[in-house]
């Protein structure tokens, strides 16, 4: 293999790695943002089911003094109806009770449903408020991580960008800036073997002249296509 190759290859090691850790540290404002997303959707559901049972339990509490509002209503009315020596007060009176009791009724009506109800709301309410802790928990876990993350990498990026330093020195500039123009492009196939006339990289087949060339060994080749370094094995 061409001198300039292997040492190209060794390169293109490097500059994948730092491509790959870079590219997991773009990733993390994305990442940190679904996270915080997450935390805010528990967070709005906990305070609607919160609302709705807090608002439900309100509901029953007016109903139950309208209630008795109204079961103290009859009892007058019951007093009076009794005390009274007229017939037509007492029918009146009476009508009255009735219209009283049914109104009653159909508040106890309500309550129950509003009992019912009660119950389902609390039970949202608790799952809302358990998923809100549960998520708030994993939340920490995983900015802890990203965070760790973000060092860890940023220190690996160096220590391979300092590597990379060193391992250039032996190579031409010229041909370093065309590496470098492929890499921007190509990533870790911007080296890569020639298999029988296919370039490793785009798998188009080269022209003969290319692959003599990259057989001969006597100057570097790229592929037709793509422009990936070749190299014979
Ligand atoms: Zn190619």
């Amino acid at each position: 293999m061409l001198k300039s190759i292997t040492e190209l290859l060794v390169v293109q090691d490097r500059d994948s790695k730092i491509q790959a850790l870079q590219q997991e540290l773009d990733k993390i404002p994305r990442d940190a943002a679904a996270i915080k997303q997450r935390l805010v959707d528990a967070s709005e559901k906990f305070t609607k089911a919160k609302a709705e049972m807090q608002e439900n339990e309100v509901t029953i509490k007016t109903i139950d003094l309208d209630n008795r509002v109204r079961k103290d209503t009859i009892q007058k009315l019951t007093a009076q109806q009794f005390e009274t020596s007229k017939p037509e007060e007492y029918t009146a009176l009476g009508a009255e009770v009735i219209r009283y009791q049914d109104m009653v009724d159909e508040l106890e009506t309500k309550e129950l449903e509003c009992m019912e109800k009660s119950d389902r709301l609390k039970a949202v309410f608790t799952e809302a408020e358990t998923r809100l802790i549960q998520t708030k928990e994993a939340m920490a876990v995983e900015i802890k991580a990203l965070t760790e993350r973000k060092a860890t990498n940023s220190v690996r990026i160096e220590e391979l960008k300092t590597e990379r330093a060193e391992l250039i020195k032996p190579v031409s500039k010229s041909l370093l800036a065309m590496y470098d123009r492929v890499f921007a492009k190509k990533g870790a196939t911007s080296i890569v073997p020639l298999n029988g006339n296919q370039c490793g990289s785009c798998h188009m087949k080269v022209i003969a002249d290319t692959v003599s060339r990259t057989i001969n060994e006597k100057e570097v080749s790229q592929c037709d296509n793509c422009a990936a370094f070749l190299y014979s094995v």
